[in-house]
């Protein structure tokens, strides 16, 4: 059976965790915690970082953070993980969902303005498969209503937008705030594990109080106070250095990472590219102004009937191919608050993308039979 993900391990990540061990240093904040924020702070040009146990936690930093009050509203795509939601939703937040654009998974940025009410604070835009949102569009709206932006970047590490200046600017720099993913599934990883970017000034020391329990024990450490003590909310968000030291080892390597994920990327492409259309199967497409950082290929069945088809006679060739989110307005805990907009492109994705095996092991022989299995099965569907 080809997995459809299997996690990649750079060969340093036990030595830098026997190295944390011997320091006798295991709890969040130390020498790994630091590499890996530093390397992020410098590589992709953001304020402040955070490392965080998960992307969950650092969208839950980051709803705390721009102040989330029971009624304020946050514009969010129904297409997400269900954490980009739930992180508001605890604060007491209504969640008003935006629909996915027609050629991509990722939110109509056209759509936004009218979700737009004077209860709105925040949009929090996904880059879907580490493709960029249109960050202009995005921000220019938010400058305009007085609202925050935060980044859903999980996917999108070492991912760029290229604005309307011609300015190439890594995902995760451009709003307010965004967090990232270290999940196994994503394309750096530390098992579980997450990143809150701090790109706006004013957010950078509640942050780290936030982080530690809602305590200065930052400042503390860092001999700015002689001691510490609870000043604000927060909770434990701040991961291991054990975590943080596998961490650094993916992060070391992630040029290395990077390619080879775009060579899998660029060949699933180019076997598909020309065939699928007669399929009524569509590849991805990626607009101009976003770089492809290679974090998932899927592909738009035609409905719901071929999708399950595939998905089916995929498992019985041994290959596991899988969906993706379902519609989180139409969720068992949400559809009651949904307003009854149709977000119909949610929906399309929800029924019909196809996410292939992707992992840095995956060989050109695999990545080759799993495109010529689907290309068969898609000619057996026909008949
Ligand atoms: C993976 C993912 C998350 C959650 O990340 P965790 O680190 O597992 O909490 C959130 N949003 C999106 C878009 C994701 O892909």
């Amino acid at each position: 059976m080809i997995p459809f993900n299997k996690p990649y391990i750079t060969g340093k990540e036990l030595a830098y965790i026997e190295d944390a061990v011997a320091s006798g240093k295991l709890s969040g904040n130390g020498k790994y915690t630091r590499l890996a924020q530093t390397f992020f702070e410098e590589k992709y040009q953001i304020k402040k970082t955070l490392l965080t146990t998960s992307c969950t936690d650092a969208l839950e930093m980051a709803a705390i953070l721009i102040g989330i009050e029971p009624g304020d509203e946050v514009i969010i795509p129904s297409y997400t993980f269900v954490s980009t939601a739930n992180a508001f939703v605890l604060r007491g937040a209504k969640i008003v969902f935006a629909d996915s654009r027609s050629d991509h998974p990722g939110v109509d940025e056209e759509s936004l303005k009218s979700l737009i009410t004077d209860k709105t604070k925040a949009i929090v835009p996904v880059h879907y498969a580490g493709v960029a949102c249109d960050m202009d569009m995005i921000m220019d709206l938010a400058s305009e209503h007085n609202l925050f932006v935060i980044e859903d970047a999980a996917q999108a590490v070492d991912s760029y937008y290229t604005s309307r200046s011609g300015k190439k600017l890594p995902l995760g720099s451009i709003g307010h705030l965004a967090t990232f993913s270290f999940h196994e599934t994503k394309n750096i990883s530390s098992g579980e594990g997450g990143l809150l970017a701090i790109n706006d000034e004013q957010f950078v020391h509640r942050a780290e109080i936030i982080w530690e329990k809602g305590t200065n024990r930052a400042s503390f450490f860092r001999g700015e106070i002689n001691k510490y003590g609870w000043v604000d909310i927060g909770s434990s968000f701040l991961p291991s250095e054990i975590t943080a030291a596998f961490l650094w080892a993916q992060l070391e390597h992630l040029s290395e990472i990077q390619l080879k994920r775009i060579l899998i990327w660029n060949r699933y492409n180019a076997h598909f590219s020309q065939k699928l259309e007669s399929f009524g199967v569509q590849c991805p497409k990626i607009p101009s102004y976003a770089d492809n950082n290679a974090h998932m290929y899927y592909i738009i069945t035609k409905d719901g009937r071929q999708r399950d088809f595939i998905l089916k006679r995929m498992k019985e060739s041994g290959i596991l191919a899988v969906f993706h989110y379902l519609s989180l307005h139409k969720s068992e805990y949400f559809h009651n608050c949904h307003d009854g907009r149709d977000l119909a492109f949610s929906d399309l994705y929800s029924d019909r993308l196809i996410r292939l095996p992707f992992f840095i092991e995956l060989t050109v022989e695999q990545v080759d039979q799993i495109s010529q299995t689907l290309l068969d099965i898609l000619a057996e569907y026909e008949n």
